[in-house]
Protein backbone atom coordinates (compact mmCIF):
# COMPACT_ATOMS: atom_id res chain seq x y z
CA UNK A 1 0.00 0.00 0.00
CA UNK A 2 1.49 3.11 -0.81
CA UNK A 3 1.66 6.31 1.47
CA UNK A 4 -0.35 8.49 -0.14
CA UNK A 5 -3.35 5.81 0.21
CA UNK A 6 -2.33 5.22 3.78
CA UNK A 7 -2.39 9.05 4.26
CA UNK A 8 -5.64 9.58 2.27
CA UNK A 9 -7.30 7.00 4.66
CA UNK A 10 -6.60 8.81 8.03
CA UNK A 11 -8.38 12.14 9.30
CA UNK A 12 -9.23 12.81 12.61
CA UNK A 13 -11.17 16.42 13.20
CA UNK A 14 -11.96 17.91 16.87
CA UNK A 15 -12.60 22.20 17.73
CA UNK A 16 -9.44 22.93 19.42
CA UNK A 17 -10.60 27.19 20.51
CA UNK A 18 -7.87 27.78 23.10
CA UNK A 19 -4.36 27.61 21.35
CA UNK A 20 -4.33 26.27 17.43
CA UNK A 21 -2.23 27.18 14.24
CA UNK A 22 -2.03 30.35 14.58
CA UNK A 23 -0.30 30.73 18.42
CA UNK A 24 1.50 27.21 18.03
CA UNK A 25 2.99 27.24 14.28
CA UNK A 26 4.81 30.92 14.50
CA UNK A 27 5.98 30.51 17.88
CA UNK A 28 7.91 26.97 16.98
CA UNK A 29 8.84 27.42 13.92
CA UNK A 30 8.91 30.90 13.03
CA UNK A 31 6.57 31.05 10.08
CA UNK A 32 3.82 29.49 7.92
CA UNK A 33 4.24 25.76 7.00
CA UNK A 34 1.81 22.84 6.00
CA UNK A 35 2.94 19.94 8.51
CA UNK A 36 4.86 21.10 11.73
CA UNK A 37 6.62 17.47 12.74
CA UNK A 38 7.29 18.31 16.85
CA UNK A 39 7.78 14.93 17.60
CA UNK A 40 11.19 14.49 17.50
CA UNK A 41 11.79 12.80 20.61
CA UNK A 42 9.98 9.75 19.57
CA UNK A 43 11.91 9.24 16.36
CA UNK A 44 13.86 12.37 14.52
CA UNK A 45 13.64 12.35 11.04
CA UNK A 46 17.22 11.39 9.32
CA UNK A 47 19.33 13.62 8.08
CA UNK A 48 19.34 13.98 4.13
CA UNK A 49 23.06 13.51 4.67
CA UNK A 50 22.79 10.11 6.20
CA UNK A 51 20.46 9.26 3.42
CA UNK A 52 22.77 10.08 1.45
CA UNK A 53 25.35 7.75 2.45
CA UNK A 54 23.16 5.28 2.94
CA UNK A 55 22.26 5.31 -0.81
CA UNK A 56 25.86 5.82 -1.82
CA UNK A 57 26.56 2.08 0.23
CA UNK A 58 23.66 0.43 -1.07
CA UNK A 59 24.38 -0.75 -4.16
CA UNK A 60 27.51 -2.76 -2.55
CA UNK A 61 26.33 -3.64 0.97
CA UNK A 62 27.17 -7.34 2.05
CA UNK A 63 27.21 -9.45 4.75
CA UNK A 64 30.52 -8.80 6.88
CA UNK A 65 32.68 -10.59 8.71
CA UNK A 66 31.51 -13.94 6.43
CA UNK A 67 34.00 -13.48 3.40
CA UNK A 68 36.79 -12.67 1.13
CA UNK A 69 34.49 -11.23 -1.04
CA UNK A 70 34.94 -7.44 -2.15
CA UNK A 71 31.33 -6.40 -1.17
CA UNK A 72 31.70 -8.51 2.15
CA UNK A 73 35.21 -6.92 3.05
CA UNK A 74 33.94 -3.78 1.68
CA UNK A 75 31.04 -3.96 3.89
CA UNK A 76 33.19 -5.15 6.84
CA UNK A 77 34.96 -1.97 6.70
CA UNK A 78 32.31 0.10 6.59
CA UNK A 79 31.26 -1.41 9.67
CA UNK A 80 34.03 -1.34 12.28
CA UNK A 81 34.76 2.16 10.62
CA UNK A 82 31.17 3.00 12.12
CA UNK A 83 31.92 1.49 15.49
CA UNK A 84 35.12 3.62 15.86
CA UNK A 85 33.40 7.03 14.86
CA UNK A 86 31.00 6.16 17.59
CA UNK A 87 34.01 5.45 19.97
CA UNK A 88 35.24 8.69 18.48
CA UNK A 89 31.59 10.81 19.26
CA UNK A 90 31.47 9.25 22.82
CA UNK A 91 35.00 10.09 23.59
CA UNK A 92 35.39 6.62 24.51
CA UNK A 93 38.56 5.46 25.92
CA UNK A 94 40.79 2.38 24.37
CA UNK A 95 39.59 -0.49 26.94
CA UNK A 96 35.75 0.37 26.05
CA UNK A 97 33.57 -1.29 23.47
CA UNK A 98 30.87 0.00 21.46
CA UNK A 99 28.39 -2.96 20.89
CA UNK A 100 25.19 -2.23 18.36
CA UNK A 101 22.02 -3.53 19.39
CA UNK A 102 18.63 -2.40 17.71
CA UNK A 103 18.05 0.24 20.06
CA UNK A 104 18.41 2.16 23.72
CA UNK A 105 16.00 -0.99 25.33
CA UNK A 106 17.89 -3.56 23.22
CA UNK A 107 21.31 -2.15 24.84
CA UNK A 108 19.70 -1.64 28.42
CA UNK A 109 18.40 -4.93 28.35
CA UNK A 110 22.02 -6.20 27.17
CA UNK A 111 23.45 -4.69 30.04
CA UNK A 112 20.87 -6.34 32.20
CA UNK A 113 21.83 -9.73 30.55
CA UNK A 114 25.76 -9.60 31.79
CA UNK A 115 25.35 -7.89 35.03
CA UNK A 116 27.40 -10.15 37.64
CA UNK A 117 25.26 -12.51 39.64
CA UNK A 118 23.15 -10.31 42.11
CA UNK A 119 23.74 -6.90 41.70
CA UNK A 120 21.76 -4.72 42.93
CA UNK A 121 20.31 -1.78 40.88
CA UNK A 122 19.51 1.79 41.57
CA UNK A 123 16.89 3.72 39.51
CA UNK A 124 14.29 6.53 39.73
CA UNK A 125 10.79 5.63 39.01
CA UNK A 126 11.24 8.47 36.75
CA UNK A 127 12.65 6.68 34.39
CA UNK A 128 11.61 6.25 31.01
CA UNK A 129 10.30 2.73 30.65
CA UNK A 130 13.21 1.26 28.57
CA UNK A 131 15.62 2.23 31.65
CA UNK A 132 13.38 1.23 34.14
CA UNK A 133 12.00 -2.38 33.76
CA UNK A 134 14.42 -4.61 32.34
CA UNK A 135 16.73 -4.98 35.23
CA UNK A 136 13.80 -7.13 37.28
CA UNK A 137 14.19 -9.68 33.92
CA UNK A 138 17.03 -11.34 36.15
CA UNK A 139 15.86 -13.39 39.22
CA UNK A 140 19.12 -12.67 41.09
CA UNK A 141 18.64 -8.94 40.94
CA UNK A 142 17.44 -6.43 43.51
CA UNK A 143 16.20 -3.31 42.44
CA UNK A 144 15.61 0.08 44.65
CA UNK A 145 13.21 2.30 42.83
CA UNK A 146 14.10 5.70 43.93
CA UNK A 147 11.33 8.37 44.22
CA UNK A 148 11.08 11.52 42.00
CA UNK A 149 13.47 14.16 43.09
CA UNK A 150 11.86 18.13 42.84
CA UNK A 151 15.29 19.37 42.38
CA UNK A 152 18.86 18.06 40.71
CA UNK A 153 20.71 18.22 44.21
CA UNK A 154 18.44 16.10 45.90
CA UNK A 155 18.50 13.76 42.92
CA UNK A 156 22.22 13.15 44.39
CA UNK A 157 21.56 13.21 47.47
CA UNK A 158 18.56 10.79 47.19
CA UNK A 159 20.79 8.07 45.28
CA UNK A 160 23.86 8.91 48.07
CA UNK A 161 21.46 7.49 50.83
CA UNK A 162 20.63 4.46 48.70
CA UNK A 163 23.49 3.11 48.10
CA UNK A 164 25.28 4.48 51.09
CA UNK A 165 22.44 1.73 53.25
CA UNK A 166 22.61 -0.79 50.79
CA UNK A 167 23.15 -4.48 52.46
CA UNK A 168 25.23 -6.25 51.60
CA UNK A 169 27.76 -4.25 49.48
CA UNK A 170 28.27 -6.13 46.44
CA UNK A 171 28.13 -5.42 42.55
CA UNK A 172 25.51 -2.24 42.26
CA UNK A 173 24.38 -0.21 38.82
CA UNK A 174 23.14 3.12 39.06
CA UNK A 175 21.03 3.31 35.46
CA UNK A 176 19.54 7.12 35.05
CA UNK A 177 18.38 9.17 31.98
CA UNK A 178 20.64 12.03 31.33
CA UNK A 179 17.18 14.09 29.60
CA UNK A 180 13.93 13.32 30.30
CA UNK A 181 11.65 12.71 27.55
CA UNK A 182 8.59 14.21 29.05
CA UNK A 183 10.18 17.22 30.42
CA UNK A 184 13.50 17.57 28.62
CA UNK A 185 14.95 18.40 32.23
CA UNK A 186 18.61 17.24 32.44
CA UNK A 187 20.03 15.67 34.84
CA UNK A 188 22.97 15.49 36.86
CA UNK A 189 24.85 13.17 35.41
CA UNK A 190 28.27 14.07 36.58
CA UNK A 191 27.54 14.17 39.83
CA UNK A 192 25.35 11.30 39.98
CA UNK A 193 28.34 9.36 38.32
CA UNK A 194 30.48 10.75 40.98
CA UNK A 195 27.97 9.68 43.89
CA UNK A 196 27.97 5.96 42.56
CA UNK A 197 31.23 5.37 42.07
CA UNK A 198 32.47 7.07 45.52
CA UNK A 199 30.12 3.77 46.44
CA UNK A 200 31.38 0.99 44.47
CA UNK A 201 28.56 1.34 41.63
CA UNK A 202 28.89 1.30 38.03
CA UNK A 203 26.75 3.62 36.31
CA UNK A 204 25.02 3.37 32.58
CA UNK A 205 23.62 6.91 31.61
CA UNK A 206 20.36 6.10 28.72
CA UNK A 207 21.33 9.10 26.58
CA UNK A 208 18.17 8.41 23.82
CA UNK A 209 17.06 12.37 24.62
CA UNK A 210 21.15 13.59 25.18
CA UNK A 211 22.94 12.76 22.11
CA UNK A 212 21.03 14.08 19.76
CA UNK A 213 21.32 17.55 21.81
CA UNK A 214 24.20 17.88 23.77
CA UNK A 215 27.88 16.27 23.08
CA UNK A 216 28.23 13.01 25.26
CA UNK A 217 31.88 12.11 26.41
CA UNK A 218 32.03 9.17 28.27
CA UNK A 219 35.01 9.97 30.09
CA UNK A 220 34.27 13.66 30.86
CA UNK A 221 30.73 12.51 32.33
CA UNK A 222 32.73 9.83 33.94
CA UNK A 223 29.71 6.91 33.14
CA UNK A 224 30.42 3.49 32.51
CA UNK A 225 27.98 2.97 29.58
CA UNK A 226 25.94 4.70 26.97
CA UNK A 227 23.07 3.46 25.56
CA UNK A 228 21.32 5.49 23.03
CA UNK A 229 19.03 4.50 19.67
CA UNK A 230 20.02 5.53 16.10
CA UNK A 231 16.52 6.82 15.15
CA UNK A 232 16.25 9.74 17.72
CA UNK A 233 19.92 10.48 16.33
CA UNK A 234 18.83 11.29 12.37
CA UNK A 235 19.35 8.35 11.38
CA UNK A 236 16.75 5.43 10.45
CA UNK A 237 15.03 2.77 12.27
CA UNK A 238 16.94 -0.39 13.88
CA UNK A 239 19.71 0.00 15.07
CA UNK A 240 21.34 1.31 18.38
CA UNK A 241 24.47 1.52 21.21
CA UNK A 242 25.90 0.64 24.10
CA UNK A 243 29.29 1.61 24.59
CA UNK A 244 31.69 1.58 27.75
CA UNK A 245 33.20 -0.72 30.12
CA UNK A 246 34.35 -3.96 28.15
CA UNK A 247 34.68 -6.43 31.54
CA UNK A 248 31.27 -7.26 32.62
CA UNK A 249 30.03 -7.54 28.96
CA UNK A 250 33.27 -10.15 28.15
CA UNK A 251 32.74 -12.14 31.52
CA UNK A 252 28.99 -12.71 30.50
CA UNK A 253 27.58 -15.31 28.13
CA UNK A 254 26.57 -13.95 24.57
CA UNK A 255 23.28 -11.59 24.90
CA UNK A 256 22.18 -14.21 21.77
CA UNK A 257 23.93 -17.38 20.98
CA UNK A 258 24.39 -18.10 17.32
CA UNK A 259 27.38 -17.18 14.04
CA UNK A 260 29.07 -13.92 14.80
CA UNK A 261 29.34 -14.17 18.52
CA UNK A 262 31.12 -17.46 18.79
CA UNK A 263 34.84 -17.83 17.69
CA UNK A 264 35.12 -21.91 17.86
CA UNK A 265 32.49 -24.32 18.28
CA UNK A 266 33.38 -28.33 18.22
CA UNK A 267 31.86 -31.80 19.08
CA UNK A 268 33.06 -32.91 22.57
CA UNK A 269 33.86 -37.05 22.74
CA UNK A 270 30.52 -36.77 25.12
CA UNK A 271 28.73 -35.88 22.41
CA UNK A 272 28.00 -32.46 23.46
CA UNK A 273 29.68 -29.60 21.97
CA UNK A 274 32.21 -27.20 23.23
CA UNK A 275 32.27 -23.24 22.18
CA UNK A 276 34.47 -20.19 22.52
CA UNK A 277 32.99 -16.88 22.45
CA UNK A 278 34.57 -14.51 21.42
CA UNK A 279 35.73 -11.05 23.46
CA UNK A 280 35.05 -8.42 21.11
CA UNK A 281 32.05 -6.47 20.93
CA UNK A 282 30.93 -9.49 18.34
CA UNK A 283 29.94 -11.96 21.51
CA UNK A 284 26.95 -9.79 21.72
CA UNK A 285 26.48 -9.14 18.19
CA UNK A 286 25.38 -12.48 16.76
CA UNK A 287 23.58 -13.09 13.71
CA UNK A 288 23.61 -10.85 11.06
CA UNK A 289 23.99 -7.46 12.02
CA UNK A 290 22.20 -4.42 10.68
CA UNK A 291 25.17 -2.86 8.83
CA UNK A 292 23.24 0.08 7.21
CA UNK A 293 21.78 0.93 10.67
CA UNK A 294 25.10 0.89 12.17
CA UNK A 295 26.60 2.88 9.19
CA UNK A 296 23.75 5.01 9.33
CA UNK A 297 24.51 5.92 12.98
CA UNK A 298 28.12 6.64 12.22
CA UNK A 299 27.18 9.12 9.03
CA UNK A 300 24.40 10.93 11.66
CA UNK A 301 27.48 10.91 14.09
CA UNK A 302 30.10 12.67 12.02
CA UNK A 303 27.27 14.97 10.58
CA UNK A 304 26.62 16.09 14.08
CA UNK A 305 30.28 16.53 15.03
CA UNK A 306 31.35 18.23 11.68
CA UNK A 307 28.35 20.77 12.44
CA UNK A 308 29.10 20.90 15.82
CA UNK A 309 26.33 21.30 18.59
CA UNK A 310 26.58 25.22 19.71
CA UNK A 311 23.98 26.21 16.70
CA UNK A 312 21.31 23.32 17.14
CA UNK A 313 21.44 23.96 20.90
CA UNK A 314 21.54 27.51 20.70
CA UNK A 315 18.51 27.21 17.91
CA UNK A 316 16.76 24.67 19.69
CA UNK A 317 17.16 26.97 23.04
CA UNK A 318 15.72 29.74 21.60
CA UNK A 319 12.15 27.60 20.08
CA UNK A 320 11.53 25.76 23.48
CA UNK A 321 12.17 29.59 25.32
CA UNK A 322 9.82 31.22 22.56
CA UNK A 323 7.50 28.20 23.34
CA UNK A 324 7.32 28.36 26.47
CA UNK A 325 6.80 32.51 26.65
CA UNK A 326 3.80 32.00 24.29
CA UNK A 327 2.04 28.86 26.78
CA UNK A 328 2.59 30.99 29.57
CA UNK A 329 0.82 33.55 28.15
CA UNK A 330 -2.33 30.97 28.06
CA UNK A 331 -4.03 30.60 31.60
CA UNK A 332 -5.29 26.84 30.70
CA UNK A 333 -1.92 25.39 29.85
CA UNK A 334 0.10 23.76 32.87
CA UNK A 335 3.85 22.81 31.32
CA UNK A 336 4.98 19.56 33.29
CA UNK A 337 8.57 20.06 35.49
CA UNK A 338 9.94 17.91 37.56
CA UNK A 339 12.82 20.38 38.44
CA UNK A 340 11.09 24.02 37.88
CA UNK A 341 11.23 26.99 35.71
CA UNK A 342 15.11 27.34 35.86
CA UNK A 343 16.24 23.97 35.61
CA UNK A 344 18.51 23.27 32.33
CA UNK A 345 16.59 21.32 29.26
CA UNK A 346 16.62 19.95 26.07
CA UNK A 347 14.28 20.71 23.48
CA UNK A 348 11.90 18.56 24.21
CA UNK A 349 8.69 19.86 26.59
CA UNK A 350 5.16 18.41 27.76
CA UNK A 351 1.62 20.15 28.85
CA UNK A 352 -1.58 20.34 29.65
CA UNK A 353 -4.48 22.79 29.06
CA UNK A 354 -7.42 22.65 31.58
CA UNK A 355 -10.55 21.66 30.22
CA UNK A 356 -9.11 19.16 27.40
CA UNK A 357 -8.52 15.72 27.20
CA UNK A 358 -4.79 15.59 25.73
CA UNK A 359 -5.45 13.14 23.14
CA UNK A 360 -8.30 14.99 21.68
CA UNK A 361 -6.05 18.19 21.94
CA UNK A 362 -3.26 16.06 20.24
CA UNK A 363 -5.48 15.07 17.51
CA UNK A 364 -7.02 18.34 16.78
CA UNK A 365 -3.51 20.02 16.50
CA UNK A 366 -2.46 17.65 13.72
CA UNK A 367 -6.04 17.48 11.82
CA UNK A 368 -7.06 20.49 11.95
CA UNK A 369 -3.90 22.79 12.37
CA UNK A 370 -1.46 20.69 11.15
CA UNK A 371 1.08 19.99 14.32
CA UNK A 372 2.11 17.02 14.66
CA UNK A 373 2.84 16.22 18.47
CA UNK A 374 2.61 13.23 20.54
CA UNK A 375 0.10 12.59 23.35
CA UNK A 376 0.22 10.23 25.70
CA UNK A 377 2.18 8.82 29.14
CA UNK A 378 5.18 8.22 26.84
CA UNK A 379 6.50 5.49 28.24
CA UNK A 380 7.01 6.80 31.26
CA UNK A 381 4.18 6.22 33.28
CA UNK A 382 5.00 6.85 36.66
CA UNK A 383 6.55 10.20 35.98
CA UNK A 384 3.84 11.32 34.19
CA UNK A 385 1.19 10.53 36.47
CA UNK A 386 3.28 12.48 39.41
CA UNK A 387 3.62 15.45 37.16
CA UNK A 388 -0.24 15.44 36.20
CA UNK A 389 -1.19 15.29 40.06
CA UNK A 390 -1.06 19.10 40.59
CA UNK A 391 -1.75 19.50 36.99
CA UNK A 392 -5.85 19.75 35.98
CA UNK A 393 -7.39 18.78 32.36
CA UNK A 394 -10.46 17.14 31.60
CA UNK A 395 -10.61 12.92 31.43
CA UNK A 396 -12.91 12.89 28.47
CA UNK A 397 -13.65 9.58 26.88
CA UNK A 398 -10.69 9.03 24.95
CA UNK A 399 -7.51 7.03 26.55
CA UNK A 400 -3.87 7.72 26.95
CA UNK A 401 -2.56 5.76 23.59
CA UNK A 402 -0.08 3.90 25.76
CA UNK A 403 -1.87 3.51 28.80
CA UNK A 404 -3.53 0.13 29.72
CA UNK A 405 -7.64 -0.17 28.12
CA UNK A 406 -10.05 1.32 30.42
CA UNK A 407 -7.06 2.90 32.31
CA UNK A 408 -7.17 6.70 33.54
CA UNK A 409 -7.04 8.96 30.70
CA UNK A 410 -5.49 11.59 32.16
CA UNK A 411 -2.27 12.32 30.06
CA UNK A 412 0.01 14.68 28.59
CA UNK A 413 1.03 16.57 25.41
CA UNK A 414 4.30 16.63 24.23
CA UNK A 415 6.08 18.69 21.75
CA UNK A 416 9.88 18.02 20.79
CA UNK A 417 12.44 19.82 18.08
CA UNK A 418 15.81 19.34 16.57
CA UNK A 419 17.55 19.96 13.34
CA UNK A 420 15.23 21.22 10.95
CA UNK A 421 12.34 22.80 12.84
N1 LIG B 1 15.08 6.22 26.92
C1 LIG B 1 14.50 7.38 26.68
C2 LIG B 1 14.80 8.56 27.56
C3 LIG B 1 13.63 7.51 25.60
O1 LIG B 1 13.05 8.68 25.34
C4 LIG B 1 13.36 6.37 24.79
C5 LIG B 1 12.40 6.46 23.68
O2 LIG B 1 11.50 7.24 23.69
C6 LIG B 1 14.02 5.19 25.10
C7 LIG B 1 14.86 5.14 26.16
C8 LIG B 1 13.78 3.95 24.30
O3 LIG B 1 14.27 4.10 23.00
P1 LIG B 1 13.97 2.98 21.93
O4 LIG B 1 12.49 2.92 21.79
O5 LIG B 1 14.63 3.48 20.70
O6 LIG B 1 14.54 1.73 22.44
Amino acid sequence: MSVSAVAADRSVCAPLPVLGRDVLVPLVTGGEVDYAALDYAASAPALQRVWDDVAAYAPYYGSVHRGAGYLSQLSTDLFENSRRTIEKFLGCGTEDQVVFTRSTTDSLNLLASVLPQDTRVFVFETEHHASLLPWEQRADTTVTYLDAPRTPRQAVDTLEKALAERDPYGPALVCVTGASNVTGELWPVRELAAAAHAHGARIVLDAAQLVPHHPVDIAELDVDWVAFSGHKLYAPFGAGVLAGRADWLQAADPYLAGGGASRKVSRRTDGGVDVEWHTTAARHEAGSPNVIGAYAIASACQALTEAGFDDLVAREQDLIARLRAGLAEVPEVNVLSLFGDDAARVGVLSFVVEGWNSSHFAAALSAEYGIGVRDGLFCAHPLVRTLLGSAPQDPGECGAPDAAPGESSLNAIRVSVGVGT
